[in-house]
């Protein structure tokens, strides 16, 4: 492997993933000078060099080997059917492709959209959908600003990206279908070199334990004694969680790991068993 080689990682130049494509490196422990009008940057402590790039370009230089991977979103990827790999879902820019139409509409299934005109940015994605539907419709292809079409007249249905839904609100639509969910997620060219892709498992390997650190919190609580058996059984902790004991005499600090989806719950039953002063913390990286 020759000193100077590096991975070359596409991200977004500007809009909705770059800074969270950004922090995500960070959190990895890369550090790169983020030069808002560059074009490209080296990290100081990871042999990457990182290109800004328009989202819709990522797929095809990462297809075109010019990148060995970007970053993302899935419905970018699906709709450009680049011949590229899925790395890794990154969990960030969560959203979904949807169909819409005015509010007042009355829809009740697909067969509404029979003949109708539907403006879209996603013209292969909502084709793919029309034909597994066998609805035949006439899109018209937008590059912004999707959700005007239907008020000055130019469709009768959207198809564009949602989160919130206040847009589709604002403009008088109703969301009546999806047909993708989506997030950020980490491409690869399909033939990289062995150094490229040891250097991809390095990245990986890091990427995989700021996503674990996310999901899970480290909690911290103090137990009676004749109540720890019970408290214990319902930590699951990474082996088993850690208990010390305070200066009190009787009672003992208990340490453990509980995911983000039964925090809550667990937390109750902790306090319901006797558990007290209960201390929950952030983890930054998490390595199992
Ligand atoms: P570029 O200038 O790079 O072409 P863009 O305007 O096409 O940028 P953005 O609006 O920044 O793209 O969105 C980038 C990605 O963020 C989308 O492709 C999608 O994966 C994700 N995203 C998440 N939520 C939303 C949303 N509500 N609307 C649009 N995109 C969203
Ligand atoms: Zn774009």
């Amino acid at each position: 492997m020759g000193s100077k080689m590096k991975l070359k990682l596409a991200i977004q130049k500007s809009g909705r993933l770059h800074e969270d494509s950004i922090k995500l490196l960070k959190e990895c422990g890369i550090d790169i000078s983020n030069g808002a009008n560059k074009l490209k940057t080296e990290a100081t402590n990871f042999p990457l060099e990182v290109f800004f790039l328009r989202d819709d370009d990522i797929p095809q230089y990462v297809e075109d080997a010019v990148a060995d991977i970007g970053i993302v979103g899935e419905n970018v990827v699906y709709e450009k059917n680049k011949s590229v790999e899925l790395v890794e879902k990154l969990g960030f820019a969560p959203c979904r492709l949807s169909l819409a139409v005015s509010r007042g509409e009355n829809y009740r299934d697909v067969k509404y959209l029979e003949g109708k005109k539907i403006a879209t940015s996603y013209p292969s994605l909502v084709q793919k959908y029309l034909d597994e539907h066998k609805i035949n419709a006439e899109i018209h292809e937008i590059s912004g600003s999707v959700e005007i079409a239907p008020g000055i007249g130019l469709a009768d249905a959207i198809c564009d990206l949602v989160s919130s839904g206040s847009t589709l609100l604002t403009n008088g639509l109703k969301e009546v279908e999806t047909i993708l969910n989506s997030q950020a997620i980490l491409i690869r060219n399909k033939k990289l070199s062995d150094p490229h892709q040891q250097l991809l498992n390095k990245l990986l390997f890091r990427i995989q334990a700021v996503k674990k650190a996310r999901n899970n919190k480290y909690v911290l609580l103090n137990a009676p004694n004749d109540k720890l058996k019970e408290i214990i059984s319902l930590l699951p902790g990474m082996k088993s969680p850690t208990v010390l004991p305070l200066a009190d005499e009787g009672w003992s600090s208990v340490h453990s790991v509980l995911s983000e989806d039964e925090f809550w719950d667990k937390i109750e039953q902790l306090k319901a068993a006797g558990a007290q002063g209960i201390l929950v913390v952030p983890i930054e990286k998490m390595v199992i």
